[in-house]
């Protein structure tokens, strides 16, 4: 885990961030490059690097509370109805540019065939 990666940065405070949702094990804020006209991050706060980093290492209380948040804030900004998509990249294949394990929630909009 490299502790000076962006979302690290955004933990510590170091950088700013557009919040959506934070509690005790979940931070959510709006991407900087939006994709899509909802498109927020949501990250564990504690230092995993990927989806398997995290679902071997994360306790079943960090695992519930990013998935509960996850579901919150969609429904929060009112994205039940239309839907939307929920995506994680992991490594070099799938493109990972910052390695802090995150969900991509998108939406807003009518979102091109999957892959996205
Ligand atoms: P990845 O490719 O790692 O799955 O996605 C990283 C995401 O983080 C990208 O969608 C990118 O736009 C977003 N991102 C990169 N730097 C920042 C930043 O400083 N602030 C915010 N809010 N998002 C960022």
């Amino acid at each position: 885990y490299d502790p000076d990666n962006i979302f690290a940065k955004i933990l510590r405070g170091d950088i700013p961030c557009n919040k959506v949702f934070e509690n005790e094990l979940v931070l959510a804020f709006h991407d900087i490059a939006p994709k899509a006209p909802v498109h927020v991050i949501i990250i564990p706060k504690k230092p995993y690097v990927s989806f398997i980093d995290f679902s071997k290492n994360a306790t079943p209380g960090e695992i519930a509370a990013l998935m509960q948040s996850t579901g919150h804030i969609a429904a929060e900004l009112n994205l039940t109805e239309a839907g939307y998509r929920i995506i994680t990249n992991a490594g070099q294949n799938a493109g990972q540019e910052v390695p802090h394990f995150h969900l991509h929630l998108l939406g807003g909009k009518a979102l091109p065939p999957f892959p996205v």
